[in-house]
């Protein structure tokens, strides 16, 4: 029964970025099955899920063609490595086929199990790679406040959560941060291009302040997710490439939730018109399905690497699981042969975001909104005409999410931003759907608000 999952549960298990004794006095949601948009609980309850379960199962829950590429993986080879100078054909088709979808600047990639995983390659590869190139000095990263590259201790010092930091003495040292290209909340009256230069240009004073030759790559979201969502001003990324280029910083792109055809694009740095050094890719890659991550690099750095690295001390066990890879295979089977990229970026994702401004732009609630393809985010806020926003956002933001999961929703609260990333799958019904149950759950937090 569900108490007794949820007695289990709270016995034995340590959720995510929860308080553990409020989730057990409450009893976790049991989760039971997924099919296409979405997901039933313990109790027979339906969500339309509008997170895609963590901006990953982009081709949508339960496709046949996804679990019969893993039951026909698992009878073939369940698992081989990568450590005897050896391989198997599926990480090979799938490398094939990742880099067929790459403009012709990239060329390796190295396969994790996660996000976190590929944030972490990423440091040991970066500084390796500058050893390499002569240039031994060159190790600090520059992340940015408030962005997410994960949650182990690396990847969580590329990022700029302070509580994460807080908790565990990080970051290590060699890693600094710059301010987050949120407009609404810290533009001033600056407009929005003015903005994204200024703090384009924050990388260029911590660069000359570190000295160009000790500083080896800034790493950032295209878009920024876990942090609140933020869409950076068009002038910012074209700035920031200018300054990597000037002095020679590679510029690394955590793809993790915008690669795979979130914004309409295959990759969320085409859709802003950059060239970065590395991608950083996990969820969409198997949408979810099983657990794949990688660190994808630049031809520069990779004829480096293999031309003249040597041995590379690095490795896992798990880095490129036959499983994983034939799974990644045939989700990119279905991203491609149904074209939901193409949908998402001519038909659903123009639809998702006029109807969200048509709905919303006069939400007293409402202060911004954001977003391009299928993600998209609400700030919620106090006062619209002075862009105020609430001193308790999260509580907000929290309260706002579970009037959503009342209504048979699920929707991400970050920062006071509600967020919603649904399956690149969904149709326009759905989306329909979706939007009129994100409306009353904002209009039930707006009731209890007094606005
Ligand atoms: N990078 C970004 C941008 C993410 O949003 C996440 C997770 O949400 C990660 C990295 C970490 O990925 P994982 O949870 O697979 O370790």
């Amino acid at each position: 029964s569900t108490a007794e999952y949820q007695a289990m549960d709270a016995a034995h298990h340590i959720h995510a970025f929860l308080d553990q004794k409020a989730l057990n006095e409450e009893g976790a949601r049991v989760i039971t099955r997924g099919q296409g948009l979405y997901l039933w609980d313990s109790e027979g309850k339906k969500y339309l899920d509008g997170m895609s379960g963590l901006w990953c199962t982009n081709v949508g829950y339960g496709r046949p063609e996804l679990i019969e590429a893993a039951t026909r993986q698992l009878q073939q080879l369940s698992y081989y490595n990568m450590f005897f100078h050896t391989t198997h054909p599926a990480v090979v088709e799938l490398s094939e086929r990742l880099f067929s979808l790459l403009p012709g600047s990239y060329s390796h990639v190295i396969y994790t199990n996660s996000g976190s995983e590929a944030n972490e390659v990423l440091i040991r590869t970066v500084r390796r790679f500058w050893d390499v190139m002569g240039q031994p000095d060159k190790k600090i990263f520059i992340g940015r406040h408030n962005g997410y590259h994960g949650s182990t201790v690396g990847s969580a010092s590329l990022g700029g959560m302070a509580f994460m930091h807080e908790m565990g003495n990080l970051p290590i040292p060699g890693v600094e941060h710059i301010a987050e290209p949120y407009w609404y909340a810290h533009g001033g009256k600056l407009s929005p291009a003015e903005f994204g230069l200024k703090c384009a240009q924050e990388l260029e004073a911590k660069i000359l302040q570190l000295g160009a030759d000790k500083v080896a790559a800034f790493v950032a979201e295209p878009f920024q997710g876990a942090g609140g969502m933020i869409f950076p001003p068009e002038s910012y990324w074209p700035e920031i490439q200018r300054i990597c280029k000037k002095y020679d910083v590679l510029l690394c792109a955590d793809e993790v939730i915008g690669g795979f055809g979130r914004t309409g694009e295959w990759f969320a740095h085409q859709h802003f018109d950059f060239q970065p050094d590395t991608l950083s890719i996990a969820k969409g890659l198997t949408s979810g399905y099983i657990p794949m991550g990688g660190l994808v690099l630049s031809r520069r750095m990779a004829e480096a690497l293999v031309a003249k690295g040597g041995v590379f001390a690095h490795g896992l066990t798990y880095s490129g699981h036959p499983v994983a890879a034939a799974v990644a295979l045939a989700n990119l089977d279905v991203l491609q042969g149904e074209g939901m990229v193409e949908a998402v970026k001519q038909d659903t994702g123009p639809y998702l975001q006029a109807c969200l401004r048509q709905i919303f732009a006069e939400h007293p609630l409402v202060g911004d909104i954001q977003g391009t393809g299928m993600v998209a985010a609400l700030q919620l806020c106090e006062d619209k005409a002075s862009r105020q926003l609430f001193a308790n956002e999260d509580d907000i933001g929290w309260r706002c999410r579970t009037h959503g999961f009342d209504e048979g929703l699920i929707i991400r609260s970050t920062h006071g931003r509600m967020i919603m990333a649904p399956a690149l799958a969904i149709t326009r019904s759905e989306i329909d759907e979706l939007l009129d149950k994100t409306r009353r759950a904002v209009d039930r937090t707006a009731q209890e608000l007094g606005l």
